[in-house]
């Protein structure tokens, strides 16, 4: 029930007092949002003044925005890598930030091939739960009752490793869930897990998956939302039920604990909550025997109100199947956030995937906006760019995210590109419009098209010896079968039909491919198995010739026609399958380990 209207707010009357709280900080914010902005800024200038990267730069202990606009330049990952490598190496010197570099953060972005490290401070450990208390006191105000319930989230760690001078290199929510703001977190009825923390912390994908999901058919009548961190997660839970309901069900019947769950926590942990309920695995067997799967989600899990996933930006993909497996259930985009720093969050969560807006927390970080022209070759020494702050930005413009953060990234340009929507109070509203240059993506992979074209050079190396040459490639990530997977089409150049490249040879040039996709695309194929085999589809000769043809009669000028690099548009897909003469896989799994490559 809402609390009095003495502590009502303008987003609509909070649930709880706790929440009332919380809702008076987003109004806060957003109302002082230029102040607010201007303080972090001061404080994060005033924090490093003594680093190395801000004394280069001369700043001369200024904490102001004229100077700090004017001396201090705009920069990306590959600008920063001496120093990110210098720590990396064991230098515990105030170079970036003053206060000790805790760990860093592996993001899903790559450079050269690795994931980006993102170094990181003890303080934003709780910035980013400072976010996390905002989501549910915002969901409350659009869905009652969700503390009469449970959340079954799909939720895991990553592997970690440590960088040569001994710090910790992990994705930011491995981070988060091994901390004590996480562990030890109070008890809050409105944010109830059916996972257990063991099972969340298990370091093996499966044993992980699979207690989650027992937890989470044990509790059915109790879960009231769904989630994981995207789509593509909750499709991959989905995957898994059909795989392996039959031994769940069988542990559901009996009580036992399937023997390939082997942690020892984790089965000390479910010992104590398995107990034999015949009922309930008869319900799951008969409703995962079923030939069809649509709905499943709203028939295993009677009572859910909502999937709380992302499906903005690469994971719009995924749609239209989660509506399929939950019978068209909203789907909420609660936040928006990075290994940078997490940036915000949704005002509106219950709305339609193509009206996500994320409102920009002015206290998270200090926060630039570049014009995004997609025309321009971009900036050069002279015409720097002319950014705009938070407050100034303009409604229905495109804008590249700049952040300026307390763990020391100073203007540093994160790649995202977002459009303005509306202001909540004087705090803009921002549509994800898509990230920079990233050409395929199946789960956090991001292929660009240098990266692709590396690897259809490295695999066509395989075809050399049969006289044969790729004359033309594109791709497209194939999402209807889960996991979802690239899909190359090639069109070859066979100059001796007797002995043209076999079904063989094709699938080791599969292999190569997959071999020279970046470590994130690699380790969602063999730790994650987010990511299937790519797939190879040869298409008959001339097939890229009839490609142009199409889009010339579509208003292409053809002196400026350039083969698309990656299709998605369904009449070039129906054209290039109909095209198709052999398809190739190979299951075989590229190499992948924790470690490093550099
Ligand atoms: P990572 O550094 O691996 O944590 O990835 C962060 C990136 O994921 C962001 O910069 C965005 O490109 C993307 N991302 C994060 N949250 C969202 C969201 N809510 N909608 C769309 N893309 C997102």
């Amino acid at each position: 029930m809402a609390v009095d209207s003495a502590i009502s707010s303008p987003l609509g009357p909070p649930a709880c007092e706790k929440d009332a709280k919380a809702l008076r900080f987003i109004e806060e914010m957003t109302r002082n949002a230029d102040p607010v902005q201007e303080r972090v800024l001061s404080d994060i200038l005033t924090q490093n003044s003594q680093t190395e990267y801000l004394r280069r730069f001369k700043l001369n202990g200024a904490s102001d925005r004229d100077s700090f606009k004017s001396k201090l330049p705009v920069i990306t990952y590959e600008d920063l890598q001496p120093e990110i490598q210098r720590i990396a190496n064991g230098d515990r010197s105030a170079i970036l930030s003053a206060h000790p570099i805790s760990e860093f953060l592996t993001s899903s972005g790559t450079s050269a091939g690795e994931r980006k490290l993102m170094p990181t401070i003890k303080e934003e450990l709780d910035r980013r739960q400072l976010l996390y208390s905002l989501l549910m006191p915002v969901m409350n105000l659009y869905v009652p009752g969700l503390d009469k319930g449970k959340g079954l989230y799909f939720l895991f760690v990553k592997s970690e490793t440590r960088t040569p001078g001994g710090l910790l290199a992990r994705p930011v929510l491995t981070s988060y869930y091994k901390s004590e703001h996480f562990k030890t977190r109070p008890y809050d009825p409105y944010n109830v897990y059916t996972s257990p923390n063991e099972a969340i912390l298990c370091p093996d994908s499966f044993q992980s998956m699979y207690t989650q999901m027992l937890r989470g058919l044990q509790d059915r009548h109790q879960v009231l939302r769904v989630g994981a961190v995207f789509a593509s997660g909750l499709l991959r839970a989905i995957r898994f039920l059909q795989l392996n309901w039959r031994q769940l069900s069988q542990d559901i019947e009996t009580g036992t604990l399937n023997q390939k769950v082997t942690d020892p926590s984790l089965r000390e942990c479910m010992g104590k909550i398995l107990k034999p309920d015949p009922e309930l695995a008869r319900f799951v067997r008969h409703e995962c025997s079923k030939e069809s799967w649509e709905g499943i989600i709203t028939r295993i899990w009677p009572n859910t109100k909502y999937l709380d996933v992302i499906v903005t930006g690469a994971m719009a993909q995924y749609i239209p199947t989660l509506d399929y497996y939950s019978g068209g259930l909203p789907k909420a985009c609660t936040m928006y956030a990075s290994s940078e720093c997490y940036f915000g969050l949704n005002l509106n969560p219950m709305c339609k995937p193509s009206e996500v807006s994320y409102t920009i927390m002015p206290n998270m970080a200090y926060f630039e906006f570049l014009p995004h022209d997609p025309n321009s070759a971009g900036f050069t020494r002279d015409s720097p760019p002319k950014l705009v702050d938070l407050v100034d930005v303009e409604i229905g413009k495109e804008y590249e995210l700049v952040i300026t953060t307390y763990a020391g990234l100073c203007r540093y340009r994160v790649g995202d590109i977002l459009r303005v929507t509306g202001f909540h109070n004087s705090a803009p509203q921002f549509h994800f419009v898509r990230r920079k240059n990233v050409l395929l993506s199946i789960d956090s992979d991001k292929t660009d098209e240098a990266e692709l074209q590396k690897a259809v050079e490295n695999a066509s190396r395989l075809l050399r010896e049969f006289n044969t040459s790729v004359v033309e490639y594109t791709s497209y990530a194939d999402t209807k079968t889960i996991p979802g997977h690239y899909v190359i089409y090639w069109e070859l150049l066979v100059k001796d039909a007797a002995n043209s490249p076999t079904d063989d040879v094709l699938k080791q040039c599969c292999l190569a491919m997959e071999e020279s996709m970046n470590s994130v695309y690699r380790q969602g194929r063999v730790a994650d198995n987010s990511i299937g085999p790519l797939e190879i589809r040869v298409v008959r000769n001339g097939t890229f010739e009839e490609l142009m043809d199409y889009a010339i009669s579509r208003g292409a000028s053809i002196n400026q026609y350039k083969v698309p690099r990656c299709v998605n548009f369904t009449p070039i897909m129906e054209l290039l399958d109909s095209r198709v003469v052999s398809t190739h896989f190979n299951p075989a799994l590229p190499h992948w380990t924790p470690e490093r490559r550099r």
